[in-house]
């Protein structure tokens, strides 16, 4: 990734999918993403026994973020299991389109699966502010 610091952030995201809080499942997922400010906030899965309630890493280390003033996020590095469980769900695209399209998407398996993507990239055509704008 040009120009951005990521080092440590998929070290960051291992160490949070430990904190995951999911009884039913009992898949761990962490995340960790970098500010435009160059702080980093992570983030784990957290259940709910009304499954609806349930929140995922990524958006919890968004929102942790962002309730922080962060407004631009550079980063995101999202470790789980195996591929299947580093693929962020379309809620947490739209999320991440809010907060930088551009935003660097590090998917990481404990299996050692490992792929790079933008949050534009995962979330083609997507619904954004810009659009808004222009109503
Ligand atoms: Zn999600």
């Amino acid at each position: 990734m040009t120009g951005v610091d990521t080092s440590g952030l998929v070290d960051a995201a291992r160490k949070a999918r430990e904190r995951a809080y999911s009884p039913y499942s009992g898949v761990k997922i962490g995340a960790a993403v970098l500010t435009e400010g160059g702080a980093v906030y992570t983030g784990a899965n957290v259940e709910n026994a009304s499954y609806g309630l349930s929140c995922c890493a990524e958006r919890t280390a968004m929102f942790k973020a962002v309730s922080e003033g962060a407004r631009k996020i550079l980063a995101i590095a999202v470790v789980g299991k195996s591929e299947q469980f580093t693929r962020p769900c379309g809620a947490c695209r739209q999320v991440m389109v809010e907060f930088n399209p551009e935003m660097a998407v590090m998917m990481r398996g404990v299996d050692g699966f490992s792929a790079d993507a933008t949050a534009k990239s995962l979330l083609p055509a997507a619904f954004n502010p810009p659009e808004l704008s222009k109503r």
